[in-house]
């Protein structure tokens, strides 16, 4: 048998291949990235670049908190276009059911080293005067940031290209897995390891990943510098976003550096079109106007979707795909790829480096999802 081509062949340049590319790379593989369109086109350019701490579940929070650390050490690193600003979050309680909330993430947070700061309503409002009066308080988070993913994964790229990757775009993959990477017009790439890092259109690759689509909605405003210091988001997101069957919709607005307000957000199953749905669209701004009234004198200019990859156990696919030696999965990080795409990279390298994971690896192994070869 002939020698493969490249040690990693990397399906889909979105942030988490193309944090994977960075990290293998950087650790002397060699790398070729086959990505159907651009860098950072798919579920990456849709995002909003919330880097954000979730306290779902202790692994969710291992994940998050761990990826949130590895921005924070590159920031020094990332060139001014991808826009990180550490802006923290405020978790916004309109009522006091959903004060009690703040003070059980505040506890949460802080039993594990997270700052945070309960504010009372008079606090919230001196903090973002634009939030509607009365709101009960909310929950401040320190260290989370914002950044623009797209060129996140850009910079990704681009840094693993410098250590010597190979990428080739626009080349749709159909078969991945086997030791290889065949794409849509025939032409193979060998490798020893094949990585599915291809979001939404993973479990196309890969069936049995179980991956559903949930499309989301995002508005962006023109420029209002100064209206929104914080990423704000409504504490009922937590009641809405993790639904698993029905359509939901939430307050969460971002200030992005160029002034403009990002809005959002919406969470659709069984919607497979990419078309904007002026409905779901028409709740979501109704939901942020009830929360910002100032929002409806706002002039919008654009308003997209995106497809998140969602498991059903809410944790992302991290590490090798029983039953083919060659592959590795990383994909499944629902609303939370920006945030986890670093922590991903890292922890599915040092698997196969025999590196020790710095958090254990255990709740993303792919295995959990496929029973029989669960203690294989
Ligand atoms: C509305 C919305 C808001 C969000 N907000 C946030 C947020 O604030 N914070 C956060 O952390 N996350 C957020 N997310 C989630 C985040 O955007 C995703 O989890 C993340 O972008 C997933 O990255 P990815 O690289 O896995 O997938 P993608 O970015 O979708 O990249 C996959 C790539 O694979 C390519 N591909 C697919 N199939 C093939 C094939 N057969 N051959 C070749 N190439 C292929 C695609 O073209 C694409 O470029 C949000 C998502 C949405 C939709």
């Amino acid at each position: 048998m002939s020698q493969p081509a490249y040690d990693v062949a990397i399906v889909g340049a979105g942030i988490v291949g193309a944090a994977c590319a960075d990290e293998f790379a950087r650790r002397g593989m060699s790398v070729a990235v086959v990505e159907g369109d651009l860098v950072g086109g798919g579920a990456t350019a849709a995002g909003m670049g919330h880097i954000v701490v979730m306290d779902d579940s202790e692994a969710q929070f291992a994940l998050t908190r761990y990826s949130q650390r590895l921005w924070q050490e590159l920031r020094p690193e990332l060139p001014l276009e991808v826009e990180y600003e550490p802006c923290g979050t405020i978790w916004v309680a309109a009522d006091e059911e959903e004060m009690a909330e703040v003070q059980r993430k505040r506890d949460f947070y802080t039993a594990r080293g997270v700052a945070t700061e309960v504010l009372g309503p008079q606090a919230l409002q001196s903090l973002e005067p634009n939030l509607r009066p009365g709101m009960s308080g909310g929950l401040r988070v320190l260290q989370d940031v914002v950044l623009y993913p797209p060129c996140a994964a850009a910079f990704l790229i681009n840094r693993a290209l410098k250590h010597g990757a190979k990428l080739h775009l626009g080349q749709a993959v159909t078969h991945g897995g086997q030791g290889r990477v065949r794409t849509a017009d025939g032409a193979e790439i060998g490798a020893t390891w094949v990585v599915n890092a291809a979001g939404a259109g993973a479990a196309d690759l890969t069936p049995g990943l179980g991956i559903k689509k949930r499309k989301g909605h995002l508005v962006i405003t023109d420029r209002y510098p100064g209206f929104l210091n914080h990423q704000l988001v409504e504490l009922g997101y937590l009641k809405s976003a993790h639904t698993v069957s029905s359509d939901s919709v939430a307050f969460n607005v971002q200030p992005r550096r160029t002034g403009q307000i990002l809005i959002g957000s919406s969470r659709q199953y069984r919607a497979e079109h990419p078309e904007v749905d002026q409905l779901i669209l028409a709740r979501m701004l109704r939901r942020a106007e009830e929360y910002m009234p100032v929002l409806a004198r706002m002039s919008a200019i654009r308003a997209w979707t995106g497809f998140r990859a969602a498991t059903p156990d809410k944790l992302p696919l991290i590490g090798p795909w029983p039953g083919d030696r060659s592959l590795l999965v990383a994909t499944g990080h629902e609303g939370l790829g920006i945030t986890t795409s670093l922590g991903t990279a890292r922890i599915l390298v040092d698997q196969i480096t025999g590196k020790k994971p710095e958090i254990p690896i255990e709740p993303y192994l792919p295995s959990r999802i496929v029973p029989e070869h669960a203690h294989a």
